[in-house]
């Protein structure tokens, strides 16, 4: 039967005109796909959890009242959303607290700008401090000065992010927030501002974690709205000195347990092997984490329930895993690798959803190279919907980075990112910035992936494990 139905695929594929890949589905399996694909264009359902945790729940970060909440949330969801072995792994995780944080120019008179601390900063202390700002480009631009011209100084990071679909001008701009703090306290500043690590012209600023080295002081960090960076600029160019006050009163609690909330579609014949799709339940407290991760956390339960009522059912198991802490450390991650490390090699493929609520603009991977060919299907029956064949050398997402450097192959549906960075790590992360119709793509996109994965006829390649940094 499978020989015959391979051989109708083929057919099918012939007839399409799409490429010579060597069909690695039935024509059963293909029209099952395409009944998901056809049956997630038609559900809001994505929507209702998106709305519910964004709503009932809200704001998430780890270790709060809200994190628990979410943890609840998504026990009930899944539990009630007729999902096998719903169950929470314990994840402790550290305590942050925001606390308040003013920046503001001095000379001629004093203007306050719209602050945010960075995720882990540490406080200045009740008073404050004063000192005059030195603008540096970016941490590269700041290592390559002369030494002793930081010392004393508010360095002030005016790298910009690029607008792009694929995330990249984050990834670029990013490692002024998250290596700036260290790099300026390594040559004797006292504090950092950033410029906004994000897209909005908004007035508002998006924060996110900061990574202390734990060889150098740790100094107070912020970020400031792109409207106010952009006056801060204006100032700066009179090339008079400018000084600055920085007053922040986060800190450091005693750490908290959260949890992974994990739940699976059982498979048939190959229910020992694992088809992951990840997504994380916590996220930053400025805003209703709608976007991030609110919307990733609905794609990855309403795809798997979605193949959950395929009459083809999946052959290996479709597990979700809700990550606990990605944003302020990526502690889920790390707890749930240490407690799967006897069974990632029955992990066959993962995915993950985190880049906001669609629509899937390109589907990558990385798999072993005889395992294209599966990328190769899925592609066939989602291109329809926008979607490009990437390339094999996708990185996946925060939380799966850790599976796939000890070797587990990645599916990686890309979400369109070109608005997402307006929005993200910041206040205005809420329900109206997900788009229903590019949330019913994603989902689309996402089970018809993880369904043909979890059919795929071959046991997938090994990818080369990496070197963890
Ligand atoms: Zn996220």
């Amino acid at each position: 039967v499978r020989t015959a139905g391979r051989v109708l695929a083929l057919l099918a594929l012939g007839a399409s005109g799409i490429g010579a890949a060597e069909p690695v589905a039935t024509a059963a399996e293909v029209a099952a796909a395409e009944q998901l694909r056809d049956a997630a264009l038609r559900s809001d359902e994505a929507w209702a959890l998106v709305s519910s945790l964004t709503t009932t729940v809200g704001p998430r970060l780890a270790g709060t009242p809200g994190d628990r909440a979410a943890v609840e949330w998504a026990v009930e969801a899944l539990a009630s959303g007729g999902f096998a072995n719903v169950r929470r792994s314990e994840v402790v995780v550290p305590r942050w607290v925001r606390g308040e944080a003013q920046f503001e120019l001095l000379d001629p008179v004093a203007l306050p700008m719209v602050t945010a601390a960075l995720g882990g900063s540490v406080g200045t202390g009740d008073e404050g401090l004063t000192a005059e700002l030195l603008r540096v480009e970016s941490v590269d631009a700041l290592r390559a000065l002369p030494a002793g011209v930081a010392r004393g100084r508010i360095v002030y990071f005016a790298g910009r992010t690029a607008r792009t679909r694929d995330g990249s001008g984050f990834a670029r701009a990013v490692r002024a927030r998250t290596e700036g703090p260290s790099a300026a306290a390594a040559v004797g500043a006292v504090g950092v501002v950033i410029r906004s690590i994000g897209t909005s012209d908004d007035r508002i600023a998006h924060t996110g974690t900061l990574v202390y080295n734990i060889a150098q002081t740790r100094i107070p960090a912020v970020a400031i709205s792109n409207p106010d960076a952009d006056l801060l600029e204006r100032r700066l160019a009179s090339g008079r000195p400018l000084r600055a006050r920085l007053r922040v009163t986060a800190r450091d609690l005693p750490q908290q347990r959260s949890a992974n909330v994990i739940a699976e579609i059982p498979g048939t014949d190959r229910a020992g092997e694992i088809v992951l799709i990840g997504a994380h339940l916590d996220s930053w407290d400025l805003g209703h984490g709608a976007l991030d991760n609110g919307a990733g956390v609905a794609i990855a339960i309403a795809a798997a329930r979605l193949i959950g009522q395929s009459a083809v059912r999946p052959r290996r198991t479709i597990r979700v895993v809700l990550f606990a802490n990605e944003e302020y450390g990526l502690s889920g991650s790390g707890r749930y690798v240490a407690d799967e490390l006897e069974s990632l090699a029955r992990h066959a493929f993962a995915l993950e959803a985190d880049m906001g609520a669609g629509p899937v603009f390109r589907l990558s991977a990385r798999v072993s190279s005889r395992d294209w060919a599966l990328v190769q299907q899925i592609h066939r029956v989602v291109g329809g919907l926008g979607v490009e064949l990437g390339s094999n050398d996708a990185t996946g997402g925060a939380d799966t980075t850790a599976l796939r450097r000890r070797g587990v192959p990645i599916l990686m549906p890309q979400l369109d990112a070109t608005r997402y960075f307006d929005v993200h790590h910041s206040a205005n992360d809420t329900l109206d910035k997900v788009d229903p119709q590019a949330l019913r793509q994603s989902v689309a996109v996402f089970a018809v992936a993880a369904f043909l994965a979890a059919r795929f006829e071959d046991t997938p390649g090994r990818l080369p494990a990496e070197a963890t940094r």
